[in-house]
């Protein structure tokens, strides 16, 4: 029989966990997790720190899934090397796990900015680090968040849903600069200011002090709360000191196994292709594959690369950005359209008549069908107002569930098509839960919830219709 060790029950460790166990129970599996926690939705921590989620919402797993599983999951077990000489992984309290195929999937950890001070701040990453900002949060009268990446805008926006005066502390000259083109920026930090979060862009802190964050030319920000988004970095220590080949992740082939044949790596301590993803959907993916060739289910199985949307979670903010967003007129064509005062920004880019890149920010109505036409890169319609303006009449693609394909995707997390779900529906799936439960859609970061009922929605009418 053989034997699977996961290192990291974080969400890629626990989905492969249960991908193993949908398609064998004849593997042995055991899982360690250096987090004392059920594995959970990471994705979904800044609900928890917004106060619209609680922590019991948010976990994936619990202790009766893995005793009626068969597997066993070690919580708050580190592991701390790997022998692979005896193909063993030995834990800090010297446990030694005996493995015929190993799979790290350690993630990543917060970075924390080598500035004096810094240990005084909360990083932004897990369960306990949410425990730890919304005690802080109860008591705070001002908070600081820094760095403005998607983390720190999701932080911020939270911080200021609770009431708590925020400011958004961050390096680059815009918010978000990796996702989102200058303006993109300023219309999002814009629209930010007025739910109560005050942007300072262009800074760098020069020191965390016990009642604010002292900026470099001398200007102090007060608060009594501070919250660290600063990146994230791949946790890799262990493949390195065992001999395994790490570039800026744990370097993978399209099976995602490394230089070791009898050891995998899967999730953001992995590097693809040069590629190392911090989105949990293909994290998701290179689970799924890895549980194939595990298993045997389908030893062809292979891993070729994601495309990155990024949707912000954030109560009031709609944003979504994909591909490359900061080509301009002369590098390919672009559509664009701005109304600062209503906090609306939309853009295309175009390249040989196929979408390469979109930013949807304050409507996101167009982003199911802009996502589809990004995933699959086939040929743009020629009607580009009506991909920037579904609504428009006489637009050219519309969202409605009718006009979409089944192959179009509708859960970019789950990887879950219009026609899955439709024959989840006619298995007998009539609400947004059965189809979830059945198919997985909706379950990472939720964004396509409403487009999930409106499809359930309209196969329930057409039964209606033609009963
Ligand atoms: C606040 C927040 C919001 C996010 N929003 C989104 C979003 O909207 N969309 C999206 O796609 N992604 C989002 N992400 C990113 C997403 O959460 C990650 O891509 C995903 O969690 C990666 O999964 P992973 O299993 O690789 O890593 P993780 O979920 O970090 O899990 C790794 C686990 O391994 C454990 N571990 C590490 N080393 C060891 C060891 N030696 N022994 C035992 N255990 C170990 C760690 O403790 C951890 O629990 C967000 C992340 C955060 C923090």
């Amino acid at each position: 029989m053989t034997r699977l060790v996961v290192v990291g029950n974080g969400m890629a460790g626990a989905r492969l966990v249960s991908e193993v166990r949908a398609r064998d129970r004849h593997v042995t599996v055991t899982v360690f997790g250096a987090e004392t926690w059920q594995p959970y939705n990471r994705v979904l921590l800044s609900n928890v720190v917004a106060g619209t989620m609680t922590p019991d919402q948010v976990r994936l797993l619990d202790p009766a899934w893995y005793a009626d599983h068969s597997v066993t999951a070690l919580p708050g077990v580190e592991v701390t090397s790997i022998d692979r000489e005896t193909q063993a992984v030995i834990t800090a309290g010297g446990r030694r796990e005996p493995y015929d195929v190993l799979v790290l999937a350690t993630g990543s950890q917060a970075v924390v900015p080598r500035v004096p001070g810094a240990a005084g701040a909360v990083a932004f990453r897990t369960l306990d680090d949410c425990r730890t900002i919304l005690e802080a949060a109860a008591t705070a009268r001002r908070a600081v968040v820094v760095g403005g990446g998607l983390l720190g805008v999701e932080a911020a926006r939270g911080l200021a849903g609770r009431g708590l005066p925020v400011t958004l502390l961050h390096l680059a000259g815009h918010l978000m600069n990796r996702q989102l083109d200058a303006e993109a920026g300023l219309v999002l930090g814009e629209t930010l200011a007025g739910l109560g979060v005050e942007i300072r862009t262009g800074v760098v802190v020069e020191e965390i002090l016990g009642d604010g964050v002292r900026l470099i030319g001398g200007e102090t920000v007060e608060a009594d709360l501070v919250v660290l988004a600063c990146g994230v970095r791949p946790v890799t220590g262990l493949a390195r000191d065992a001999g395994l080949e790490v570039a800026r992740g744990i370097v993978v082939d399209d099976e995602m196994r490394t230089d070791d044949p009898s050891i995998f790596a899967i999730g953001e301590c992995a590097e693809h292709d040069g590629t190392v993803y911090g989105l949990v959907a293909p994290a998701w993916e290179q689970a799924a594959v890895v549980a194939d060739i595990v298993t045997g289910t389908d030893k062809t199985s292979r891993y070729r690369g994601s495309r990155m949307v990024t949707r912000l979670k954030a109560r009031s903010v709609e944003l979504a950005a994909m591909g490359e967003t900061h080509l301009t007129e002369d590098d390919a064509e672009v559509v664009r359209f701005s109304h600062r005062a209503a906090g609306t920004y939309r853009k295309l880019v175009i390249r040989d008549g196929r979408l390469v890149g979109a930013i949807l920010l304050g409507a996101t109505a167009a982003v199911g069908n802009l996502t589809q036409l990004f995933d699959r890169g086939g040929p743009l319609p020629g009607d580009r107002a009506g991909l920037l303006f579904p609504g428009l009449s006489g637009s050219a693609v519309a969202e409605s569930p009718v006009r979409m394909p089944d192959a179009a995707k509708v859960c970019q997390c789950n990887n879950v098509t219009k026609g899955q779900i439709r024959a989840c529906w006619e298995s007998g799936a009539r609400d947004v839960e059965a189809v979830a439960a059945a198919t997985r859609a909706t379950t990472g970061c939720g964004g396509c919830r409403d487009a999930v009922e409106g499809i359930v929605g309209w196969l329930c009418e057409q039964e209606g219709v033609s009963a």
